[in-house]
């Protein structure tokens, strides 16, 4: 790799010239101690000069220290030599050019630019690839610090890639499956249950009414699930907040995939004022006309400060963000469907299955690796049982890419360590009005993850006497259990497993229409 560095540090006030001789040394010095710290590649403060209350330092590397990384410790060095001595201090840097050139895997398919980079180059040398990246001189000097640099350049990689082999390829193997189920239906379910009176859609899209018939249905796969999984595994049920701020995702790193495929949340905005006199012009307008100034309102509102609970379970994570859990607290096992889940699926509109309100099952667990191996097992036998004994599914579960890494931007980087433990099952309820079990899709119902040390890493979470910790989870919607449900036993009560029934008292009558 090689790099190109003109920096300016600004100054509070002049150098003296008697000062000279010593930075000279300084940096000699450096680039003497950095040459010789490594074996190979070339480091060099190729020029420097100082005018008025600037400093500027031109740096080269091939193969060696990046300039960046050069500055921040010559920072740190300088200030201790003028500060003391000449009462100068060093108020901050900018860089007037940074160029990068590095040797690429791939050629790109097509260019591409990318934040807080000036220009991007590819070229061709001797039938490899490269990149000439000249950062944008305006970068902050703490994103420089944050090991921003590096990123863009790991980006660049990340995207040819991407380029090449497309969004990554969902992996899919089966590795159990009920065996066929008598169904009773194959017709499909959300027709039914519209027709039913059932289910009623919305104005809005994707957004569903669920009549007392089928909330009693919903409800009834809750205590289902209390009596089945949650009771003898001793998972409790907490609430979990719905509004996700962005410090939230940008911690569980759902922020980096935004749109990318995997995360599309709902934004929420707050009023710039809350004051009645900002919005009374608006009130007036929509009192008069009936109609919403849309366009007018949104003059008035904020940014996205965030969005609503898109995966139930990161919003949990600050809760224990930076402490210490206590090891009589390990594992904790929890479950919340204490409010819905939004989710912009985009394309056309979808059935039942398919919804932008979800009603959504969150089951959490944290401990040490091995707990959390072993309650992510039970966890799944327990759901097996639910799926395929009381609800008489035909359903099959299946290795599929974690879902944390179809949702954030990282798409390959599983710790092998934890590879063979550390993963997601789902469970796919085949749908008979779709086609033949071989080829038509089969409807996802429910994942389980275990984890690892993700999201403990990623909110700063410990245990007492440093025990490592992990976590797994799962979410499965109401809307996709009845979907499957109905799609394979229809609408007749009578032909629903008796198991379920034991949980139905008595099914509200549906509300008829003339
Ligand atoms: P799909 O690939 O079908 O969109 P997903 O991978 O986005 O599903 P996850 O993010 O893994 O789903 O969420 C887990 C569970 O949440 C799913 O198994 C399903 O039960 C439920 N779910 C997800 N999206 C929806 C939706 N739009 N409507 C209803 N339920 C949903
Ligand atoms: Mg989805
Ligand atoms: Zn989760």
């Amino acid at each position: 790799m090689k790099h190109y560095l003109e920096v300016q540090f600004t100054l509070s006030g002049p150098l003296p010239s008697e000062s000279k001789g010593e930075i000279e040394e300084l940096f000699k010095q450096f680039s003497e101690k950095t040459q010789e710290s490594r074996d190979k590649g070339e480091f060099k403060i190729t020029e420097w000069k100082t005018k008025e209350t600037k400093l500027d330092i031109t740096i080269s590397s091939v193969d060696s220290l990046s300039p960046h990384v050069a500055v921040l410790r010559l920072r740190k060095q300088l200030s201790a030599v003028i500060g003391k001595k000449y009462r100068v201090g060093l108020r901050g840097f900018a860089f007037i050019k940074y160029i990068i050139e590095t040797e690429l895997e791939e050629k790109p398919v097509k260019e591409f630019t990318l934040p807080l980079v000036k220009n991007l180059e590819f070229f061709e040398e001797k039938g490899k690839s490269f990149v000439k990246i000249e950062i944008d001189p305006e970068i902050e000097e703490d994103f420089v610090e944050k090991g921003a640099i590096e990123r863009i350049i790991r980006r660049v990689g990340e995207k040819i890639s991407k380029q090449h082999y497309g969004a990554k390829k969902e992996h899919h193997q089966i590795s159990w499956y009920s065996g066929e189920k008598k169904h009773h239906t194959e017709e499909n379910p959300t027709q039914l249950m519209q027709n039913a009176n059932w289910i009623q859609r919305t104005n809005y899209r994707n957004q569903w009414i669920l009549s007392p018939t089928i909330t009693a249905l919903a409800e009834a796969l809750k205590q289902i699930m209390i009596d089945y999984l949650y009771e003898p595994l001793g998972f409790n049920q907490m609430m979990i907040p719905k509004l996700v701020d962005w410090s939230i995702w940008l911690r569980s790193e759902h922020a980096e995939g935004i749109y990318q495929g995997g995360f599309e949340p709902y934004f929420v905005v707050q009023p710039k004022s809350a004051d009645p006199e900002y919005f009374e012009e608006i009130a007036d307008y929509i009192t008069i006309t009936k109609t919403i100034p849309t366009e007018k309102l949104a003059e008035k509102v904020s940014a996205p400060i965030g969005g609503l609970s898109y995966a139930q379970c990161p919003p949990f994570w600050s809760w224990l963000q930076g402490k210490t859990l206590a090891k009589e607290s390990l594992p904790i096992k929890i479950f919340d469907w204490s409010g819905p889940t939004y989710r912009y699926e985009s394309g056309s509109a979808y059935g039942f299955e398919r919804v932008d309100e979800l009603h959504r099952i969150e089951t959490l667990f944290i401990g040490s690796p091995e707990q959390a191996k072993e309650i992510g097992i039970q966890v799944k036998d327990k759901l097996r049982i639910i799926f395929e004994e009381v609800l008489d599914l035909e359903v099959r579960e299946a290795k599929v890419t974690p879902w944390w890494l179809q949702q954030s931007a990282h798409e390959d980087e599983m710790d092998t360590a934890e590879d063979l433990v550390v993963g997601t099952i789902d469970y796919e309820a085949y749908m008979p009005y779709r086609g033949s079990r071989k080829e038509s899709e089969w409807l996802e119902i429910q994942n389980i993850s275990i984890i690892g040390q993700k999201y403990p890493k990623g909110f700063s979470v410990k245990a007492e006497g440093n025990i490592e910790l992990w976590s797994g989870c799962g979410g499965g919607s109401f809307e996709r259990f009845l979907t499957a449900f109905i799609s394979q036993k229809g609408l007749d009560k009578n032909n629903w497993p008796e198991k379920f029934m034991k949980y139905i008292d008595k099914l509200p009558e549906p509300v008829k229409f003339h």
